[in-house]
């Protein structure tokens, strides 16, 4: 504070002097409105997690009354009178809440897709930061708001940091996946920078300190950080991120450390707003290499002198997929993905990848000290990925050593709706394919309310199925008989022996055998079987999509059809997710 008083100039050039009560006001600010800031956030952090507990309760008290509910009362056609019913506003306004806040894109050109309730946090997040940083000052004199937002700035850092990190408290105590999060890392930190740089430029117009104060160190450094933070900006676009992933990754981490370290020496009565940062960066670190370690079996490496690796068998098949298969020790969900670093093809130590789970955790029943099964199906695109399929020869399975970090992200359970609808393009499989064996081994331990389960799989050839090794065909066929399961395989291009058969066509799978599908040449129809499931469901139903991006617009527009009113009505309310493959 003494710093303050003494190495600011008091008045602004061109600028009337600041009165007595405005500077006095302007050290209050100073140390106040960085703090109210952060209070903001925390606020709003919490009210996350009310929300995430609401909804919990409502999961758990709809699974007691579905699972409750005898079978028969579940039988026969829906029949509606159309009428609204009163009693049907809570869950009205649910979906009014989850068609405005999720499924609603906010229109910002084809280069950027943003829900209703991510751009409602940017926008309120930048009306919190900027009014805080910059109000209340007269004349806009930057005399009286130009430390101040340096310290609004390097308290952010801590928010910044934490909602980049896989391994986050934010997530952890609101449910809120660490991919999602990532948006609003990157509208935070670029809210920041703005904020950053304003102190620079008003530091400049009241002329700092004196016409040699360039040459002092930590005026410098404070040149350095902000120099660093736009090359941050600028290398972490999403151009950059899409086409250069390898090139954005080490060079965003290093510019981040380059960033925050020289405005902690640059800084001088506030360093400590800064170490919260370090904390949360540390922190996610931390839990990295306690996931590799374990992932690792490290303790057997050094208590029993065993080989600690973790071996995939790999292998390339001639329709352009790698399936990977070995054991995790770590617990996963259905819908959980893990990063995994493959030294054979990895280019640096930390090029780790994410690939979802395609296997159940229960399909094992004893976890035999390895950890359990986990399949990942990989579609080559062109860095490591490539160069792992280049490695490989088509259907000769190899050995690999990896690196396995994780499991990462909060998929929602399905378990407590009646109905489940899965929709998956190509890989996306492994996602969906997750949900179906854990609506099946739930049922058959009377632990989930779904009665019925729609499978929707678009492949390119009927040979995609070897992808996972039949774990489709024998989940369907060992289904309990009271779960009824619908499950078509769309064949979107024809292989050569199939162009014969137009149509559609029951039950053979790709060697030829009977199969429990149905398969069907063409695209899905996802707006029709949306429409039909959700007009003829009785109950609550969850929507699973994992595949291109015009897959999950159409099905988002098909759900947004039965918004509001609709529900009122007695139409079943829809809740979805949707995992992309992309974080980038
Ligand atoms: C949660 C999640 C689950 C996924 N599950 C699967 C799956 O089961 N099967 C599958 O085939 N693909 C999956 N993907 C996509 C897969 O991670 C990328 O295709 C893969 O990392 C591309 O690697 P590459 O170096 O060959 O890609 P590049 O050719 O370098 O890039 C292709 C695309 O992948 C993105 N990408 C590259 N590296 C990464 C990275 N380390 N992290 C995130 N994105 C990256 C790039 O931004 C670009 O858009 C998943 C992605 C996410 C985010």
């Amino acid at each position: 504070m003494s710093f303050l008083l003494t190495r600011s100039s008091n008045k602004t050039p061109g600028l009337p002097p600041p009165t007595a009560a405005a500077t006095a006001y302007r050290h209050t600010a100073d140390l106040l409105r960085p703090k109210w800031v952060f209070y903001a956030i925390v606020a709003y952090i919490g009210l996350a997690m009310i929300v995430r507990f609401f909804s919990a309760a409502s999961a758990f008290l709809r699974l007691r009354r579905l699972r409750a509910a005898t079978p028969a009362s579940e039988d026969g056609a829906v029949t509606r009178n159309n009428k609204v019913a009163l009693r049907r506003l809570p869950a009205a306004g649910v979906t009014a809440f989850r068609s405005v806040a999720y499924r609603w894109k906010v229109p910002l050109g084809d280069w950027h897709h943003m829900n209703g309730l991510t751009f409602f946090t940017a926008v309120a997040y930048m009306v919190v930061l900027f009014s805080f940083s910059f109000t209340n000052a007269a004349h806009n004199d930057p005399n009286l708001w130009s430390n101040r937002v340096s310290h609004v700035a390097s308290l952010q850092w801590t928010f910044v940091i934490a909602l980049s990190g896989k391994n986050n408290i934010i997530s952890l105590l609101t449910g809120i996946s660490y991919e999602k999060l990532n948006i609003m890392h990157r509208i935070a930190a670029r809210s920041v920078m703005v904020v950053a740089w304003a102190h620079g430029f008003g530091r400049i117009r009241i002329r700092l300190v004196g016409p040699d104060s360039m040459k002092e160190v930590h005026h410098l450094l404070g040149l350095v950080s902000g120099i660093a933070y736009l090359f941050v900006f600028f290398l972490s676009l999403r151009p950059v991120r899409k086409w250069a992933y390898d090139f954005f990754l080490p060079t965003h981490i290093v510019l981040v450390l380059l960033t925050i370290i020289s405005a902690y020496y640059h800084s001088f009565n506030f360093k400590y707003y800064m170490w919260s940062a370090f904390v949360m960066w540390a922190f996610d670190r931390f839990c990295r290499t306690l996931h590799v370690a374990y992932n690792a079996r490290v303790w057997r490496y050094l208590f029993l002198q065993k080989n600690n690796s973790t071996k995939a068998e790999a292998e390339l098949f001639d329709d352009d997929a790698i399936r990977l298969t070995f054991h995790l020790p770590a617990p996963w969900r259905p819908g959980h993905h893990v990063y995994v670093t493959i030294p054979a093809v990895s280019r640096w130590p930390l090029e780790a990848h994410p690939f979802s789970i395609a296997t159940h955790p229960r399909e094992q029943q004893v976890n035999d000290g390895n950890g359990r099964r986990v399949v990942l199906v990989i579609r080559p695109q062109g860095g490591l990925t490539k160069r792992l399929a280049d490695y490989l020869q088509i259907g000769v399975p190899r050995e690999l050593t990896l690196l396995v970090d994780g499991p990462y992200g909060t998929p929602p359970s399905v378990l407590s709706y009646s109905t489940v609808i899965l929709i998956a393009g190509g890989t996306g499989a492994s996602y969906t394919l997750s949900y179906l064996l854990d609506v099946i081994n739930n049922y058959k331990s009377n632990s989930c309310a779904a009665r019925r389960v729609v499978y929707i799989w678009a492949v390119k050839a009927r040979s995609n199925l070897g992808w996972y090794g039949g774990a489709l065909e024998t989940a369907l066929n060992t289904a309990p008989a009271g779960l009824s399961i619908e499950a078509h395989i769309y064949v979107t291009q024809h292989d050569v022996d199939e162009k014969a058969s137009e149509g559609s066509d029951g039950g053979h799978d790709a060697k030829g055998s009977t199969a429990p599908f149905q398969f069907t040449h063409g695209r899905p129809d996802v707006a029709k079987i949306l429409t039909d499931e959700i007009t003829s469901a009785r109950e609550d139903i969850s929507v699973g999509v994992s595949g291109p991006m015009e897959m999950a617009m159409l099905a988002r527009k098909t759900m947004n059809n039965f918004g509001f009113g609709s529900v009122l009505r007695g139409t079943a309310s829809v809740d979805a997710h949707f995992e992309m493959f992309t974080n980038t």
